[in-house]
């Protein structure tokens, strides 16, 4: 870890605030290596969710089609509630807040659920969940939603969320499960936000999942200047205009003390 801190360049760290300072729409895209340096755990590690957890079993269409799934899905998140408790944003995500103090934000488009960046202070409109968040049940049909506190304390006592108070739709957490389609008007607000950008910065994520990974190429064919930092190598480094393979905090921090 120590090694890999030593290793980001300075030269890039000054490149990256240098196009930092000298834009003012940036849109910034995270994944999942932002919410990892918080110590959120890596569902796909040994020991981590899905060696608990079958994800065949936590398909959009098994929740919706039958009871036995929906208490498998609800007890995945009993389990996720606990172990995500207590998560702070870090140095990512805090430079990355700065950027909107600094009035310099289009957008934070992410591809996490814990919602770090609110809590880091980014302001939630500025903070398109593509894949929702895991702080808020959800009614399927009126889209109502409720705090997840309430699901908790039921799925402690051995029940899950029974249906919608408002029009007896189902309640599922407010993430997108396998199969789920992605919000259409956040998916679109994003599109638009990384074609109108000046600088597109995707950070922590391995740029494979569509369509969210079509972002960063949107992004560039638009006009955009395209940033990319991650620890390792992703398709679309060879159409970056930057590319740093380092960690989120670190990098993030240093670039933007030094875009000041
Ligand atoms: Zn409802």
């Amino acid at each position: 870890m120590l090694k890999e801190v030593i290793l980001i360049s300075r030269e890039k760290i000054e490149e990256l605030a240098e196009l930092i300072k000298t834009s003012r729409n940036i849109v910034v895209f995270t994944g999942a290596g932002v919410s990892t340096e918080s110590g959120v755990p890596d569902f796909r590690s040994p020991g981590g969710i899905w060696d608990r957890f079958d994800p065949n079993e936590m398909t959009f269409q098994k929740f919706v089609s039958s009871e036995e799934s929906r208490r498998k899905y609800w007890d995945l998140f009993r389990t996720t509630y606990k172990e995500f408790q207590g998560i702070e944003p870090n140095q990512a995500h805090l430079a990355i807040a700065e950027l909107e103090k600094r009035d310099k934000l289009s957008a934070v488009v992410t591809q996490n659920v814990e919602e770090l960046h609110q809590k880091a202070g980014n302001s939630p409109g500025k903070v398109l969940e593509l894949h929702g968040t895991m702080w808020k049940i959800r009614c399927l049909d009126c889209e109502t939603d409720y705090p997840w506190e309430e699901a908790y304390k039921l799925l402690e006592q051995g029940e899950i969320p029974g249906n919608c108070p408002q029009c007896g739709g189902l309640f599922k957490p407010a993430t997108i499960a396998f199969g789920q389609q992605l919000p259409v008007r956040t998916l679109k607000e994003a599109q638009a936000r990384s074609c109108s950008s000046d600088l597109f910065i995707s950070i922590g994520s391995s740029l494979v999942v569509y369509p969210a990974a079509l972002m960063p190429q949107m992004a560039k064919e638009s006009g955009s200047a395209l940033v990319i930092i991650n620890r390792e190598p992703t398709p679309f480094d060879d159409i970056a205009d930057l590319v740093i393979h380092a960690q989120a905090g670190e990098t993030m921090k240093k670039t933007v003390e030094l875009a000041e």
